[in-house]
C-alpha cells in the first residue's frame, strides 16, 4: 500500500550520478550534480554570470569612463530605489554599495538617460529624483 503512495521512492534515490563530464560521484536526492560540481547547474551559472555582470558594472561606475547598461543592475536598482523617493548621493552609495564616486557618475547617467533630474544640495551633495519612472520592462539598450 505504502509502495503506491510513495511513487519510486528509493528506487532513483541517491542512485543518480553527477552530469558534470569525468565525474562519477552518485548525487543526492536526485539532484543533477554533486556538491563540488553545483555551479554547473544552469540556474547557478545564471546567477553567477548575473554577479558577474553587476561586478562589472561596479568597476566601470567607479571608473571615469565607458557606460552600463540603461537596463543594467544598477540602473534598474535606482529606478527601483527613486519610486520611493528622491536620494543624496551618500544615501544612494548606501543603498547600491557602490563609492560615493561612483553613486555620483550613476546620477549622472541617470540624468542623461532622463530618469532622473539632479540638484545641488548643501555642503556639495546632490539629490536625484525619479522623473516619471518608466517601467522596467520598456527598458531597452
Ligand atoms: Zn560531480
Amino acid at each position: 500500500m505504502l509502495r503506491q503512495i510513495l511513487p519510486d521512492a528509493g528506487t532513483h534515490r541517491g542512485t543518480r550520478q553527477c552530469n558534470h563530464q569525468g565525474c562519477y560521484k552518485s548525487t543526492r536526492e536526485g539532484k543533477p550534480f554533486c556538491p563540488p560540481h553545483i555551479t554547473d547547474a544552469p540556474y547557478i551559472q545564471h546567477v553567477m554570470l548575473e554577479i558577474a555582470k553587476q561586478r562589472r558594472e561596479a568597476e566601470i561606475l567607479e571608473q571615469q569612463y565607458g557606460s552600463i547598461p540603461k537596463n543594467g543592475f544598477h540602473a534598474r536598482e535606482c529606478l527601483f530605489l527613486l519610486r520611493m523617493g528622491s536620494y543624496t548621493d551618500k544615501a544612494l552609495s548606501k543603498h547600491l554599495d557602490i563609492s560615493h564616486k561612483a553613486a555620483k557618475r550613476l546620477i549622472g547617467m541617470m540624468v542623461t538617460w532622463s530618469f532622473a533630474t539632479k540638484e545641488q544640495a548643501s555642503r556639495g551633495n546632490v539629490i536625484i529624483r525619479g522623473v516619471a519612472p518608466p517601467e522596467l520592462e520598456d527598458l531597452v539598450d
